[in-house]
This record gives C-alpha cells, structure tokens and sequence, in this order.
C-alpha cells in the first residue's frame, strides 16, 4: 500500500535543510544541520514515512549524525528515530520531557537518551550548537543556537503559530518568562536571527530576534495582569481546553495558556 505520509525536503541556508511530514494529521518539521566533522538532525518527524528520514540525512552526509530533540512529543521523537538508533546514532532530549515520552507516537526506552542540559555545546566542526533551556510547551523543551549561522531550532516552545502552554505538564507562565528574559538576552546583538520552529507551516512570515521580544513582553503582560486572553475558540481547540485562553500579540500568532497557571 502507497504511504500517505510525504517527506519534502527543502534547502533553508547552506548545509542546513528543512524536512517537512506530511499527511498522518500533523504538518511537523525537523531539520538537517551538517558541520565539517559531523551532522545534527534536530528532531525526528512522527511517522512512517514515503521515505526513510536515515536515508534523506544520508543523501546529504557520511558524517557522524548526533539526533537533538527540543522536546519528548511523539510527533517531534518519531518511528523513523528507529533506523538512527540501529546505526548508533547519538540521541539527546531533556530528562525533564522523560514522562511525556511514548505518550503518542513511537515508543522508545529512556535510558537511550543521552541527557540534554542548558549550556551544552555540540560542536559540529565549523558550526556550533548551543542547548537552551526553554520551559514552557513541556517542562523540558530547550532550543538549539547556532549563533555564527544566526539560526535558532526552536521546537514548539516558540515559533510555531500557536504556542500550546494549556497541555496539564506545561509549565506556568513565570518559569515560561524566566526562560524567555534568558533567551532574549542570549541571542542579544544577533541581527536577522532566523527562529525555525517544530510546526513551521503555522507562521505565515519567518520569524526573528523581533518575535523574541514580542513574545517576552506578551508572557510579561500576562503574568502581570495587564493583558488577559479571550476564550479558546472552537475551531482552535477550544472544546478540549474549556478554560483555556488565547493571547495574541505582534509576531506571535497565538500564545494558549491556562489563567490558573500564571505563577
Ligand atoms: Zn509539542
């Protein structure tokens, strides 16, 4: 039987492609960042695809690949993680996002994963990772800088449209902010920093160092009270999470958050 599910590839800047799924009920992105001595595929698409995600990686480099995911989402940590781990692939995600880990998806055992922790620095030969703790969307989301090539690999923190922050293991607000006030100030004087998220399709315009800051000053507006959220419509989710609230604000599309969980 013809698999649905399709993989695009696309080239975002030299040595660093997109991969877009396609077509199993989510539209998520990994992508393929290659260094002179070895190669990062950050994140790891959901489902089976109509080609093997080890191959695309290996059309494109022999190198030695380390797999970094920016969180433990099933659509994010995904069946076709199985042929990088077979290969001995090195596989990171934060120890904190352990207990979301097999909630949907593919099923992996923990103790694969070496741990990711804020500060971690993967060095990629003429290009450098850095790990960012980001605490929001999960307790253990963290983003990827490569602060030469002025690109952040994000996950669904930040930079997908609509930010989820209502799921019941989200963390509140404040720790959100904290995570934010850091980021902000880390990626500081980074002009034209290019933000690719874990959802890309949802953001009609390309995110930068501006969506940062709005996002910061929105998280600070809510938590001080000076802004409040409408409803969750329907259509966005809203009979799912019946309290849930949605703020919008500059660059960023929608930030969803429980009113309870502000502090
Ligand atoms: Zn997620």
């Amino acid at each position: 039987m013809e698999n649905k599910v399709k993989f695009t590839v696309t080239d975002l800047a030299p040595n660093v492609w997109q991969i877009h799924e396609e077509g199993a009920g989510q539209l998520v992105d990994c992508y393929l960042i290659v260094g002179e001595t070895r190669a990062a595929l950050v994140d790891s698409l959901m489902s089976r695809g109509d080609r093997r995600l080890y191959d695309i990686v290996r059309e494109r480099t022999s190198l030695p690949v380390v797999v970094l995911h920016t969180h433990g989402h099933g659509d994010h940590v995904g069946a076709e993680l199985r042929e990088f781990i077979d290969a001995g692939c090195e596989v990171c995600v934060s120890e904190k996002d352990f207990p979301l880990m097999g909630s949907f998806g593919a099923k992996y055992p923990t103790e694969i994963f070496t741990k990711l922790r804020d500060g971690d620095r993967f060095d990629l030969g003429g290009r450098t990772l850095e790990v960012i703790e980001l605490a929001g969307h999960t307790p253990g989301s963290v983003a990827f800088l490569d602060r030469e090539n002025r690109q952040l690999f994000s996950g669904d923190t930040i930079g997908s449209g609509s930010i989820w922050m209502q799921l019941d293991h989200s963390t509140d607000l404040t720790t959100f902010l904290d995570g934010m006030k850091r980021l902000e100030s880390t990626v500081a004087g980074i002009d034209n920093l290019m933000v690719y998220p874990g959802h890309r399709n949802q953001s009609p315009v390309q995110l930068t160092e501006r969506y940062i800051t709005d996002m910061r000053e929105l998280a600070e507006m809510l938590v001080s009270g000076e802004m409040v959220g409408d409803p969750m419509q329907l259509a966005e989710g809203g009979a799912r999470f019946p309290t849930a609230l949605v703020a919008r604000y500059g660059m960023v599309g929608a930030l969803v958050y429980e009113p309870s969980k502000l502090k």
